[in-house]
């Protein structure tokens, strides 16, 4: 199937999600995660409109928001952060859904160029308390959240979860970090529920997801041999 058969697919997929959740599909957007994916693949979904795209790694992200500057994309990243990548990424993207460090947090706020707007984030929250993996225990949540409140150039949008590979229950994984994301909501304006990927993209949205991020479900399957 090609690339753009399967990406009206989906809009109509997500659409029909969000109508089995008693919710108006234009408030959940599409984020195509293209990381190990060609420029061509990308080029082709921006062409159609797709906006949002979303990044793992800084340097195979860099090559791709270079060549692509005729488009008009809002670029996420979406892996782990390394402080020696915060100016490049507080430069290029227009989003960050991995936060997790109050450190990285001031380094990006510092190094986010005043002339942009300030960068979104989205706080990643470990549920199922995997050491291996990036976000922070939901207990600590609030108090980041407190902090990344006060950084000047810095918009702290809402919450991002990654779920175990293999969940035997996903939608109750997902309603557990929307309870979450309602009960913070009434201490700080948010917005964001970043959360759903290929697998598991309906269960979230009927968690009340605002943002899923699907790759091979959109792209196929990653090719390995794409340089990071
Ligand atoms: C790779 C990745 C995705 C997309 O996963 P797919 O299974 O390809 O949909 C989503 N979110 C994060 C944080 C990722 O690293």
């Amino acid at each position: 199937m090609s690339i753009i058969v399967r990406y009206h697919q989906l809009l109509q997929e997500i659409a029909v999600c969000a109508k089995k959740a008693q919710r108006s599909p234009e408030n959940i957007t599409l984020l195509a995660v293209s990381k190990k994916q060609t420029i061509e693949s990308i080029e082709c979904l921006a062409a159609q409109g797709q906006r949002d795209f979303a990044e793992s790694y800084l340097q195979e992200a860099l090559t791709k928001i270079n060549h692509l500057k005729r488009f008009d994309i809002n670029w996420h990243f979406i892996g782990k952060i390394q402080s020696n990548k915060t100016q490049a990424i507080a430069t290029h993207f227009s989003w960050v859904h991995s936060l997790d460090r109050l450190n990285i947090a001031l380094r990006l706020s510092q190094q986010r160029p005043t002339t942009l707007k300030p960068l979104n984030v989205c706080i990643q929250v470990n549920l199922q308390e995997e050491s291996q993996k990036g976000g922070i225990p939901i207990s600590d949540c609030e108090q980041l959240a407190f902090e990344i409140r006060k950084l000047p150039n810095i918009n702290l949008r809402g919450l991002m979860a990654l779920p175990k590979k293999h969940d035997p229950s996903p939608l109750q994984t997902f309603s557990k970090l929307n309870q979450h994301f309602s009960s913070l909501k009434k201490r700080i304006p948010l917005d964001t529920l970043s959360m759903g990927m290929s697998q598991d993209f309906e269960e979230a949205i009927q968690a009340g997801s605002h943002v899923v991020r699907i790759g091979e479900g959109l792209f196929g399957p990653r090719d390995a041999g794409i340089a990071t």
